[in-house]
């Protein structure tokens, strides 16, 4: 049996995987904020509840909201920026009390939709992440790619290539930096970019989210149309460095942004536009999984 932990920002979830990926039991909390102990403390009482309630035990796999540097094994990267600086794979053995393997929880994005999802029978898996912020993560023959460093596909924290002047230096991020390819691809980034340019119009521009905007786009707005088209186009520049790069056998799109079924039509010929090859034949496809990729991906970290 294969145990997965997806230890999110905001919710901790454990699953329970039969060998042929069938969910045996699952169960989620709120994340105990900016509290560590605490964290490592519901982890080991959730693993404990989803072995109770399959009747043995299994092997851990754990999605983290940020990397472990290769040689100290401290956090680094996270966005719940409390967790850096911690042994988190040392303390995860402590409470568990057996090996465990971690993941950025992105990697275990793309090695789920790799192994039975989006991405099953493709080689080179690009699993992206579009949410509160983005972030990607690269399965290859279905187990995630790790470099020396641990920071494959942070593709997120690259500055948005191609700025125009109105894009530069472009909005801080939490990593230190500006004009990040997260800071605009995001949900609350899209959000944000349409109440900018309502403002301009409005004296008081309504707050409208994602979904919200591609009714507008769908019922024919003039403006929501320019805001989609400008998101769609850094989309699109954001993900030609990696397709440059890496050029992915199938790109997976997970997190809110991912339901919006527009993108699946009209993504792909931005990105041709974007790449230095002018054909772009990858298959860009929404996640079989869903929300639960995250904590599939991390069950699957110990898949042979
Ligand atoms: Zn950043």
């Amino acid at each position: 049996m294969l145990v997965g932990v997806d230890w999110g920002g905001t919710k901790i979830e454990a699953v329970a995987l039969g060998e042929d990926g069938e969910q045996v039991a699952r169960v989620r909390e709120s994340t105990p904020f900016s509290d560590y102990e605490g964290c490592l403390a519901l982890i080991a009482r959730l693993v404990a509840q989803v072995e109770t309630t399959a009747g043995r035990t299994g092997t851990v796999g754990v999605g983290l909201p940020g990397s472990l540097d290769p040689r100290t094994g401290l956090a680094k990267g996270a966005s719940s920026t409390w967790l850096n600086g911690r042994p988190v794979e040392a303390d995860l053995v402590r409470v568990l009390g057996r090996e465990v393997r971690t993941s950025n929880d992105a990697d275990c994005f793309a090695v789920s939709e790799a192994v039975d999802g989006a991405g099953a029978g493709h080689r080179v898996v690009l699993g992206v992440i579009i949410g509160t912020g983005t972030g990607a993560g690269i399965a290859i023959d279905g187990r995630a790619h790790h470099g020396p460093n641990n920071s494959a596909a942070e593709y997120g924290h690259n500055q948005l290539p191609r700025p125009d002047v109105s894009e530069i230096p472009g909005p801080a991020c939490y990593c230190g930096r500006r004009g990040c390819v997260e800071r605009w691809v995001s949900g609350p980034s899209f959000a944000r970019d349409y109440f900018q340019h309502a403002s301009v119009d409005l004296a008081d521009p309504p707050r409208l989210s994602a979904e919200e905007i591609l009714e507008q786009v769908r019922a024919g707005h003039r403006l929501s149309r320019l805001v989609w088209d400008r998101y769609l186009d850094r989309l699109a520049r954001g993900l030609s460095v990696v397709v440059n790069t890496l050029d992915p056998d199938v790109i997976v799109l997970g997190g809110g942004m991912s339901n919006i079924p527009e993108l699946y039509d009209e993504l792909p010929s931005r990105v041709a536009d974007a790449t230095f090859s002018p054909c772009f034949y990858t298959p860009i496809l929404p996640a079989a999984h869903g929300d639960s990729s995250g904590v599939r991906g991390a069950a699957w970290l110990w898949k042979d």
